[in-house]
Order: C-alpha cells, then structure tokens, then sequence
C-alpha cells in the first residue's frame, strides 16, 4: 500500500461547511508559532476526517453581521466578496467594495476622534 501519501495528507480534514479540504499547518514566526489554515480546492474529500473548519466554525459563532464586520475589519476583500456572493448578493465586488470603504470611513474618524482627545488631553496638562 502507498504509505507515504497516506501520511502526508493524514491531517487533512474535511470541512461539510464550505465543502473544502483544510489542514492546519504550524508556521515559525519568529518567536511564536502561528497556525495557519490551509484550503485545498479539489482534493479529494474521500476518506477523510469531517471537521468544521476554523474560519466557519469562527463564522457560525459570529453570526452574519459578526463575520461581515470581521471581514471589514482585517480588510479581508477576497473573503468577503466569497460570503457576500454565498448571501446572494447580485454584485459581491461592489457590495465588498462599499463594506471596506465604510469599515475605512469609520476608523479615519476614530483616529480622528482619537487625535482629538490626544490634543485636548495635552491642552490640559
Ligand atoms: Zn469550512
């Protein structure tokens, strides 16, 4: 039997959520390891392990809004455009585009709120 390509992939779950083949791979990053998610587009399902992976099993927590206020947050355009098309969106790009630039909007005029309690604070001193 092949053993080795049995091993290789033996930590590659299959999430019934997003219907993809996920592994977690831990990476070095200088001082703390990182995991990090990795997605197989068709790979082969058969066989393997089902498990929700990280990033639906963080969306169903979430919540719709959540997750779309997730994605805005860390600016994740590719994602969100994905989860806006899977929520029937008729332009996921453009409905992406005008989540970002609110999600933009609202944290110019939190720095500038910021800046402002930052002057007044030194006004005072
Ligand atoms: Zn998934």
């Amino acid at each position: 039997m092949n053993k080795n390509s049995n091993n290789a992939d033996k930590n590659v779950k299959y999430c019934t959520s997003c219907k993809k083949c996920w592994e977690i791979t831990l990476i070095d990053n200088f001082r703390k390891k990182q995991r990090k998610i990795f997605y197989y587009e068709d790979f082969p399902a058969y066989g393997k392990e089902r498990e929700t992976c990280d990033k639906c099993k963080r969306r169903d927590k979430m919540g719709q809004m959540g997750w779309i206020a997730h994605l805005c947050a860390t600016q994740d355009r590719k994602e969100l455009e994905e989860f806006l098309g899977e929520k029937g969106f008729k332009d996921p790009k453009f409905a992406a585009n005008e989540f970002l630039r609110a999600e933009r909007e609202l944290r110019k005029e939190k720095t500038k709120k910021n800046d402002k309690i930052k002057s007044s604070g030194i006004k005072n001193e």
